[in-house]
This record gives C-alpha cells, sequence and structure tokens, in this order.
C-alpha cells in the first residue's frame, strides 16, 4: 500500500522506531482509555496506540489513507476511524461525554488553527501530546518581553500548563520537513488561569498582538480608550509583548465593565 505524500494535507510520515517508541513512552496509553488521534496517516502512531489496548477513534481527512488504514492495522477492535476533517469535528462528540486524551502529529501548515479548534471544545481533553514545529512550541511556551510571545502563548498558557518534551529532527519523518520538531504535553487546567470572559480576552489579545509595534493606546483603540487602559491600572504606552496574562486580564475585564454599563 504505498501511498504518495500530499503536500497539500501536511503529510510528513514518522518512520524513526526509536522516536515512535519516545513518543508513545510519553503518552503512556493503556487499556481503559479513549484516545483521539488526529491524523493518523499509515499509522505510524495509531498502530503502537492502538497495541496498547486503548480505545483510539482516529480522524484522518486524507480519504485514501483513511479507507487504507484499518486494514494496514488488521482490523483492530479497538480503532474508530473518522474520515473527516478535524477542524471541524466536534471532539466530545467522539467521545461521547467520557473523558479523553488527544494525541498527533499535525499537519504543520494548520497545526496553530487545530490547536486553537481543540482548545475550544466544550469539554477539553484530559491531556494533549503533539508534535509541532519547533518555533510554534517555543512560541507556545514564550514569556512576556520577546519576539515570541504572542496570541498563542496567552491563550494556551491560560488554559493549560504547556511542557516540551523533546526535539525531533527532519530525518525522522519521510518526506523529511525543512524544520525541527518537538513534542509537546499541553494539561489542561482545571479552570483559566484569569477570570476574564474568554471572548473578551481574545478580543483584546488579538487586537493588541495583531500590531504588536504600536502602543497599546493606538492598538487597542476601536476598544477601549486610554482612560479605561489607565483605569485597568495598565500603561498605554506599552506595547503588547511586554504585558503578562493577568495585565491582559485586566484590559479584558476592564472592558467587561464597559459593555454592560
Ligand atoms: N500520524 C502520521 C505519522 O506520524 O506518520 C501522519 C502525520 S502527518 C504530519 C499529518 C496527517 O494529518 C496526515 O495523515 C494528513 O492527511 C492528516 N491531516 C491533514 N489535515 C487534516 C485535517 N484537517 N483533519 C484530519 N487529518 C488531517
Amino acid at each position: 500500500m504505498k501511498h504518495k505524500a500530499r503536500k497539500r494535507f501536511g503529510q510528513n510520515f514518522l518512520t524513526d522506531e526509536a522516536i515512535i517508541g519516545r513518543i508513545i513512552d510519553s503518552i503512556a496509553p493503556g487499556p481503559g482509555q479513549l484516545i483521539i488521534e488526529i491524523g493518523p496517516g499509515q499509522g505510524a502512531l495509531t498502530r503502537p496506540l492502538v497495541e496498547s489496548g486503548a480505545e483510539i477513534h482516529a480522524i484522518e481527512i486524507d480519504r485514501d489513507l483513511a479507507a487504507q488504514l484499518p486494514a494496514r492495522l488488521g482490523h483492530p477492535s479497538n480503532l474508530a476511524l473518522h474520515e473527516a476533517d478535524a477542524l471541524e469535528t466536534d471532539l466530545p462528540a467522539i467521545s461521547g461525554g467520557r473523558n479523553y486524551r488527544l494525541t498527533g502529529n499535525l499537519p504543520y501548515n494548520i497545526s496553530t488553527p487545530i490547536l486553537f479548534h481543540i482548545l475550544g471544545q466544550t469539554q477539553l481533553p484530559l491531556d494533549i501530546h503533539v508534535m509541532l514545529q519547533r518555533e510554534v512550541v517555543k512560541r507556545i511556551v514564550a514569556t512576556p518581553g520577546g519576539r515570541d510571545y504572542g496570541r498563542l502563548s496567552v491563550m494556551v498558557q491560560n488554559l493549560c500548563e504547556a511542557t516540551p518534551l523533546f526535539d525531533i529532527p527532519p530525518q525522522s519523518f519521510d518526506p523529511p520537513p525543512r524544520v525541527d520538531s518537538t513534542l509537546l504535553r499541553l494539561t489542561p487546567r482545571d479552570r483559566p488561569l484569569v477570570e476574564a470572559p474568554p471572548h473578551l480576552l481574545d478580543q483584546v489579545v488579538r487586537a493588541a498582538f495583531a500590531m504588536r509595534r504600536k502602543t497599546l493606546r493606538n492598538s487597542l483603540a476601536r476598544l477601549i480608550d486610554e482612560d479605561s487602559i489607565r483605569a485597568a491600572g495598565i500603561d498605554a504606552g506599552l506595547r503588547a509583548e511586554q504585558l503578562s496574562i493577568a495585565e491582559f486580564d485586566a484590559l479584558a475585564r476592564q472592558m467587561a465593565r464597559h459593555s454592560v454599563s
């Protein structure tokens, strides 16, 4: 069953058995668990996941790969294949409301939208192990003050504890991607770090980083006036990358006060 990798689906298949073993050890799958895998491809991770005895739900957009995968793995009874776009999939509906874990060697071209989609679910996974571009992982774990710090850092850290586990070189894949990868563990928090209504936090963070070179007074002008920024205890002369998550929270809560008054 030879498959030619499709670029438009971000297909870089893991072929390095040692790396696959380390990834599976990090996930530690086992009987009684329900694991959703995004993008099983040719089953490099799906096979050991299935062999662990966990109930595996794999979501694959490529019709050919989806059709071939059960046969490739010998039609295991604990594998359910969903031929679908992960970006449009309701994950708790797949798990039937049960606790679920999530994993995937994500297609690089849409890894950030997939992460936001996962973190926007009504029921979050117990944990998430994903392979991402190393640069994306750097942005996720970045702290204020640097170029890597942005919307992705604030929104992911607000919801999850993020732990980079190890790097994976391009040679571990076929075809090799042009970038290094990192296995990242995200553990959703019991509740978000901050209290602001999520849609307001998203609005203010998005606006601030859309014009990250400008001061808040300018980048947020359409959302919140300078007096209100000051009333939130924030210097309107700062730029987005200088603000902690708690400070974005203060701005979003100030906006909430305004929208009800
Ligand atoms: N898990 C396999 C591995 O590690 O060898 C394949 C990883 S490959 C980087 C990404 C996989 O995600 C491919 O199988 C691709 O077809 C699939 N994919 C791409 N976009 C997708 C989407 N929107 N929804 C579900 N699967 C997708």
